[in-house]
Formats: C-alpha cells, structure tokens, sequence
C-alpha cells in the first residue's frame, strides 16, 4: 500500500500527532480443544505456567515502566498489582494445571474452563460488582492464552520502543490510562465518540486523537507514516512530504496558540460588563488534580471518582478511597472539590468486558448500581466524609431520575454521615447531577432538597435527543444546540434560581467556547470541564457582554431547528 488516505473521523482530543502507525490487531481470541496422552501432561503443565510467568513477566515490566511520565503512575500501578496478584491464584491457575493432568487437555482448553468456572461462581454471587469482576478474570486470563496461543495482541504486551500513532479498533477507558506512560503520540481508534469515557480520558492525558474511524484497519500497516489530527478529525495514512510539512507547521500554531492562552491563566473569568464565571475542572485521576490550577481552574468541578474502580480485581476498599480522595482535597486546598459518587456501568467497564445488559446505558449504573450494592456505596460515602474531616466536603449524585432516588441516596449519606461520626466533615454540601430529562422536569422538587445542580449534558443530550453519545453512528444528530437542550437547561437554571441554589454544567457542552455566549445568555455563572479547555472558555467568557448573551439566549429559545441555532451563535461569534 502506497497511496495516501485521508479517513474522517471525530475529533476526541485536541493537537496533532505525526509519527509511524503501531497498528493493533484485536481480534478474539480462538480456544482450540486437543486431547493429550498421559505422557505429554507434564509437559503440557509446564508450558502454561510458562505462560503464566511470561504474563507475570511483562505485567511486572509494564508496572516498572511507569515512570513519572503519564499523571496516573499511582492508579496504573494499583491496577497492575491486582492483576499480577490474579496470576497467583489457587483456583484459576492451580485450578487449571490441575484439570491438565486431570482430563488430559489442552492447556488453552483448560484454563478457560477454569475461566468459566470462575465467572460462573462470582456471577452467582447476584451481586453486580462481582459480576463486573469477573472481566477481570478474563484480562488476567486471555493475557495466558494470548501467551500461550502466541496471536491476537493485547496492549500491554506490544512493544512501543518508539514514538508511535496506535491504531485500534476499539479501546477503553481504563486501557487508555494503562497507555499514558508509553510512547503513544496519537491514538485513532475504530469507535466512539467526542464525549465518549475514552475521549475524555484522552484529553484528561493530552494526547491528540480521532476516534469513530471505521473500516481503517484495513487500510493502515505498522509503519505507515500516520496524522492524526485532533483538532479537525482527520487522519492521514501514508501523507506525501507537503502534507507532512504543512502539519508540522500545524502542530507548531497549535502549541503556540496553547501557550497563548494559557498566558491568560491568572486573569479573571470575567465578562465585559462584570459578570464572574467561575470555571472549575473536571477529573478522572487523582494525579491530575495538581495540574488544574495550572490551567486558571478555581476548583474541581467534578471528579469522576469511578475511574479508581477500572481495571482492577477488587474495589478500592474504604481506607485507600479515603486515603485518594484526602490527597485530591489537599492539593487543591482552598479550593474546592466537587465528588461525584461512582457512576460505573454503561460504556464505563473496562476492555474485553462486555455488558450483560442489552441496554447498559439504560440499565445498572451510577446511583442505581450503588442502591442494589449499598455495602460498596457506603464505603465510598463514608470514605468521602473521612477525606473531608474538618472540612467542607462536596459530594453529588450522577443520573438521578427523581426525588424518591435523590432521597435514597440522601438517606444513604445521611447514615454514612452517622457511622463516621466525629471523623467526618464539618459541613456537607450535596449536589444532584441534572443528567436526565425526567430530572429536568422535577427540578423545581429536586432544587428544594440538595445545595447544588450540576448539568451534565453528555448524558442529557443522549437521554433527551436518543443519541448513543459512544455511537459514532448517529454522532451526527448529537448536537447541544437542539432547542429541546437549550430550554432544558432554562428550566434547570430557574429552578435553581427560585430554591436559592447555584447550578453548573460539568458536561463537554461547557467546554465549547464557541457557545459560552449562549450559555452565559442562559443564566449558567459556573462551568466545569476539562482543564485543557479552561484558558479557551475564559477567553470567550472575557470577550463576552452578559447583556447581548441574554439577547442571544431569549433569541435562541425562540427558534426551532438546531441548524438556526448554529447559525445564530456563529453570527453572534462573528460580531462579537
Ligand atoms: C455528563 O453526563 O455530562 C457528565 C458530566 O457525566 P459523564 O460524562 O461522566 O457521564
Ligand atoms: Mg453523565
């Protein structure tokens, strides 16, 4: 293959990346079944734990590896730990060198039906987490197999010596941050979408990407010369010299143009005509709490605290969570931390793991997963008011539909709050994520009972317009500027105006600068996001009038189509 190809795809992180393609191949995994004589079973037992210390072997080389490169050392390295610890357990690898000699099998054969056996046992455990667990069995385990099959690549094991472009059809979230200490420039991945966990980890970490690229595995090799440009949602295999040139010269405005704004970091997030915005950052690591007031952030905004429960065998128990969530509070100290409690489920598991649900994002996650296993629940509340002893903690609830599920959760904290009696905060301020339509219609009830709104529009605008926001399918109808949007978020704020209550947006429709105007219009004063888009969003709040934002708002409110809407802010833009 030598002709250049130029893919559209959806920009998932901002820069440009120019580097040789590292091109993984995925594909499932094929367990052959072969019988053996009694002969060759002592042979055939050494071969798998062969395998299992060749997986013990480049996990420990993957931990040692982490450095001080990527923000999340410390949660790579927790994840590795529970894994490497898999790879010593009785009942899987014992379990499976065992029906070796036992049935005379393959080693392949046998250890995924030790696998199975395993999934089996804590799926009967009815109990969702364990469920979710059982997909780490199935890292730790496929790791073997991949060793002992020697095909189908999985992440860790490739080898990056060199800066590269990976090429995937299909990552997640938590792979993603096992990725941020190695030599990746740019990632294009095969699925997902701007607001997809995957993107947002990717921009959390900075590194240039396109992802919803399908059919490009085909017509990519390892080596190819690749752009990724995260900034259009292009990617350009095999480019000729000037277009190399020319994103080279790209890459380098692009640089200047962060370092430009962030020159901007010190001054106030203020409109023209005096009107305060406060922006705040939104968090998926704990390391990258030390980075937010670099970018202007005056707090966090939300912190997703479910990315420590990814990738790893266990649930953080209650004293490391504590321990986490003390250390994300003193960094930022005096400024505030907004928790969110976990919102796993929905596209939010990791790898290979699959949903038993056949709508997830529909189904067992957030508030709901943390209702059905209130033992983990609770250790996450108690651990949070434990984190903000002495202090002001600020907690809040994701995708809550109503007040009967608010007041649950409430009571949950409020019983929390009780257990760690003298150890907890000296005061507590609760906020409920405005994140479903049906939130949206009771928030006038749902006001009266927390402190605080936070809108998140990624899931508002998926619930309100049925738009999969991981679907990049449909990512073409998934528009924050649809008018059913737009008077939602009116409503939030007026609800929140008439209880008295503050309300926010920490979803990516916050994070656009380019429709901060109508925002401001729509009566938001406090905004959180990624802290890359921070220095970007103030310099719109800075150029903003609050007066003409109100003009923009109440003309926006009165038009019918998305498409008016566009228009109509681009045209404020332009004058402006
Ligand atoms: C949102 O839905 O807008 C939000 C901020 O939460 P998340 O993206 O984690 O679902
Ligand atoms: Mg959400």
């Amino acid at each position: 293959m030598s002709e250049t190809i130029r893919l559209r795809g959806i920009p998932a992180s901002p820069g440009i990346a120019i580097a040789k393609a590292r091109v993984v191949d995925r594909r499932r995994i094929r367990i052959p079944k072969q019988r053996i004589s009694q002969a060759e079973a002592r042979g055939e037992v050494d071969r798998f734990m062969r395998a299992v210390d060749e997986a013990r072997t480049q996990l420990e080389a993957a931990r040692a590896a982490i450095g001080d490169r990527g923000p999340a050392q410390g949660d790579h390295s927790l994840i590795l730990q529970a894994h490497l610890l898999m790879l010593e357990d009785e009942m899987m690898i014992d379990g499976a060198a065992a029906v070796i000699a036992r049935d005379l099998v393959n080693a392949e054969w046998a250890l995924s039906r030790k696998m199975d056996e395993i999934k089996g046992i804590l799926a009967g455990l009815g109990d969702a987490y364990f469920k979710e667990r059982s997909e780490d069995v199935d890292f730790v385990g496929n790791r073997v197999l991949r060793n002992l099959l020697g095909e189908a690549e999985d992440l860790l094991k490739i080898d990056i010596e060199d800066a590269c472009i990976l090429v995937v059809a299909q990552l997640c979230p938590g792979e993603v941050a096992q990725m941020a200490d190695r030599r990746v420039e740019g990632f294009a991945i095969g699925t997902g979408t701007r607001t997809s966990h995957v993107s947002i980890m990717l921009q959390a970490l900075g590194i240039p990407s396109v992802v919803g690229i399908s059919l490009m595995a085909d017509r990519v090799e390892s080596g190819d010369v690749v752009i990724v440009d995260g900034i259009e949602g292009q990617v350009i295999i095999r480019p000729d010299e000037g277009t190399v040139r020319d994103y080279e010269e790209r890459r380098l405005g692009f640089a200047l143009a962060e370092q430009d704004l962030l020159a901007g970091r010190d001054e106030p997030a203020v409109t023209e005509d005096g009107v305060a915005i406060a922006l705040y950052a939104n968090i998926e690591l704990p390391a990258e709490a030390a980075l937010c007031p670099d970018y202007g952030a005056e707090g966090i905004g939300l912190y997703r605290t479910e990315f420590l429960y990814l990738d790893r065998a266990l649930p953080p128990d209650e004293n490391e969570q504590q321990r986490t969530y003390r250390a994300v509070i003193e960094t930022l100290a005096p400024r505030p931390v907004i928790f969110r409690t976990f919102d796993l489920g929905a596209d939010k598991l990791p790898g290979e793991r699959e949903s038993s649900e056949a709508n997830p994002a529909l189904g067992l996650r957030a508030i709901r997963l943390g209702l059905k296993n209130r033992t983990m629940f609770k250790a996450q509340l108690r651990a949070m008011l434990r984190a903000a002893h002495g202090r002001e903690l600020r907690v809040m609830f994701p995708m809550v539909s109503g007040l009967g599920e608010l007041r649950q959760v409430n009571a949950l904290l409020e019983e929390s709050r009780l257990e760690v009696g003298s150890a907890g905060p000296a005061a507590i301020r609760v906020g409920c994520m405005i994140e479903l339509p049906s939130a949206v219609l009771v928030a006038h009830a749902l006001a009266r009972e927390v402190d605080f709104f936070s809108i998140g529009t990624n899931d508002l605008i998926q619930y309100s317009l049925g738009i999969d926001r991981a679907n990049d399918q449909v990512a073409y109808l998934y528009t924050p500027l649809h008018p059913a949007i737009l008077r939602s978020i009116r409503m939030v704020v007026e609800a929140g105006e008439i209880a008295g209550i503050p309300v926010s947006m920490c979803g990516g429709m916050a994070a656009e600068p380019l429709l901060i105007p109508l925002l401001i219009g729509l009566g938001l004063r406090s905004l959180s996001m990624t802290p890359m888009w921070i220095p970007a969003v103030k310099r719109s709040v800075r150029a903003a009038n609050a007066g003409s934002c109100l003009g923009l708002a109440r003309q926006a409110l009165a038009m019918g189509t998305s498409v008016e809407i566009e228009d109509l802010v681009h045209r404020h833009a332009e004058q402006a």
